[in-house]
């Protein structure tokens, strides 16, 4: 048995005071009690500064990029980054990629995350997958205008499910594949999710109408597009995707609350709105405008994106990202959390701390007198 104690507790979306939380020998949770007196000083239980959480949720990852940490120079632009991944993704060995994605892999668990949406272009991250602690939803991605189908990422996909990997294949945009591709790529029914990056820059939608720098570059390189009849990214996702199908929207910069309204009410599925504040600042400095999901009242989770275009793949950075924008902590707390399980479909197994359940504890430590984040918060996971 362990006896876990802190100044606060997390719980359902609402933060308490004073919690003792007891842990049975197999690590079930046998009891939460709050608003207990002197937990400091308890006999047989450990006290910790700050807040206890649930295992969090990064519910957008490119773990398999974690080798391009600092590879790509900050803040020039979406469609700068976009043509610099094409040319640095391919120069490194297969074992500085493993032992990258192994340190990533180790630094998301310790730093409290328990599950990640991961995309993936490749079978490289399976064999790590297979033994880490941490719950791997793998979105395979469809990428290239040069595809005519989803069989590559149907094969990629194959192999990981072979692996015993929760794998399904996703199209990477609304802007980087041909009609017939994306078309198949949504057309799996798996239990797993799409995972779409949506309206990232204000040239997508500008794509549409043949103007900005993502159509100059198209140009360019004598790329066709099939799919600009559509007239917006919105309006893509809304006809080519089934409206039954579970969705996240990945970024998310450049969405109007029309756009918000027109998919919430296209899709019966579970949509969620994955937010990166700090690899959008990475890229382009742009923000999601998370204020406006707040107000809309939708599903929001919290994605790191990857080491290419973040420096570390931490959820404490969003989250002060968030909190900046002046998102109450109990939201930020409750889409690092619930928010990015629902997202995946885990939220009946994984990631709340609830009586009966088995989740990682994490503290939420160094925060200031307002509960704001400060440079000293961190995130430790405590088991
Ligand atoms: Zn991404």
């Amino acid at each position: 048995m362990r006896r876990i104690s802190a100044h606060y507790i997390f719980l359902d979306g609402e933060i308490y005071s004073r919690p003792i939380v007891t842990l049975s020998d197999e690590g079930i949770i046998a009891d939460i009690a709050i608003n207990q007196t002197d937990i400091d000083r308890q006999p047989l239980t450990e006290f910790y500064d700050g807040i206890l959480l649930p295992d969090l949720v990064d519910a957008h990852s490119h773990t398999e990029l974690s080798h391009l940490a600092g590879a790509i120079t900050e803040g020039g632009g979406f469609t700068a980054f976009a043509r610099s991944m094409g040319e640095v993704r391919r120069g490194f060995t297969p074992e500085e990629r493993r032992e990258a994605w192994q340190r990533a892999d180790r630094e998301l668990w310790e730093q409290g995350v328990g599950a990640v949406g991961d995309i993936c272009n490749g079978t490289t991250t399976f064999e790590g997958k297979q033994s880490s602690p941490i719950a791997y939803t793998n979105f395979v991605e469809l990428f290239g205008l040069g595809n005519s189908s989803a069989d590559p990422a149907r094969r990629v996909a194959g192999e990981g499910i072979g692996a015993g990997l929760r794998c399904g294949v996703t199209p990477h945009s609304t802007y980087s594949l041909s009609e017939g591709a994306f078309a198949d790529a949504v057309a799996e029914r798996g239990e797993v999710p799409l995972s779409i990056h949506f309206m990232e820059s204000a040239e997508e939608a500008l794509l549409y109408r043949g103007e900005g720098e993502m159509a100059e570059w198209y140009r360019q390189t004598e790329r066709t597009i099939d799919f600009a009849h559509y007239g917006s990214p919105t309006e893509r996702i809304i006809r080519q995707v089934p409206a039954e199908r579970d969705i996240l929207l990945i970024h998310n910069c450049f969405v109007s609350e029309e756009d918000i309204e027109r998919v919430e009410s296209h899709f019966r599925g579970r949509v969620s709105w994955v937010l990166c504040p700090l690899s959008n600042h990475y890229i382009s400095r742009t923000t999601p405008p998370a204020g406006m999901f707040l107000r809309k009242g939708v599903r929001v989770a919290i994605g790191t994106d990857s080491l290419a275009s973040n420096h570390s793949l931490s959820m404490v950075g969003e989250m002060a990202a968030l909190s900046a924008q002046g998102i109450p902590i109990n939201k930020v707390l409750h889409w690092a959390t619930m928010g990015g399980a629902e997202a995946l479909g885990i939220e009946d197994r994984l990631c709340r701390l609830a009586v009966g359940r088995k989740s990682g504890i994490v503290t939420l430590s160094g925060l200031g007198r307002e509960m704001e984040f400060t440079d000293a918060t961190t995130l430790r996971r405590i088991c």
